[in-house]
């Protein structure tokens, strides 16, 4: 044997210690944790099924097509120079609304908003309805919600019923106003 197959062969064998060594080791993927290499682990995944694939493709495609028409339905209502008549505005409205309730927001109540005002002066509290509103939850991300005034009742028919205060103050109610000399 020369020097240079020696040498070839001594790293040869390290080498291939050191593959079994990393095999035969089982990885730490967290401190304490020690999980071995199963076959479950190791196998690669199957193959999508053609159809799936074409399901898959085609859905992303109408997706996609979706979200231009309704940019494009977003910039006609905002737009001073569409001259949209009122069904057509109403069409537009409407297809957004359906987007963004299938796609991005989930519609969770239907909720009064109220304005809780109470007067700095004698302290009472007053309470004005401001409208009805469904609250919606992002699809995204439960944490962030939003209210959105409803026009029709009949969008908010099968969700629970909240209320939601909205808290202000004034200087003066109609009552106190009256007793400081304001003819009402
Ligand atoms: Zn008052």
């Amino acid at each position: 044997m020369t020097q240079a197959t020696a040498t070839a062969t001594a790293t040869a064998t390290a080498l291939s210690l050191q593959l079994d060594e990393i095999f035969n080791t089982k990885p730490a993927f967290a401190a304490g944790a020690n999980i071995p290499l199963t076959q479950q682990a190791v196998s690669a995944p199957d193959f999508l099924d053609l159809d799936d694939l074409d399901s898959m493709i085609a859905d992303v495609a109408i997706r996609k097509a979706d979200a231009v028409k309704i940019k494009h339905a977003r910039k006609l209502l905002a737009s001073e120079h569409a001259q949209l008549d009122a069904p057509s505005r109403q069409h537009l409205e409407k297809m957004i609304w359906d987007f963004e309730v299938t796609r991005e927001w989930l519609p969770v109540a239907s909720t009064l908003l109220v304005d809780e005002i109470t007067c700095g002066t004698c302290l009472k509290h007053y309470h004005i309805t401001e409208g009805v509103y469904q609250r919606q939850i992002a699809r995204s991300n439960s944490k962030i919600d939003r209210l959105i005034k409803v026009k029709d009742l009949l969008a908010n028919q099968d969700l629970p019923k909240e209320i939601t205060y909205r808290y202000s103050s004034v200087a003066l109610c109609l009552a106190c106003a009256c007793k400081e000399g304001w003819d009402l």
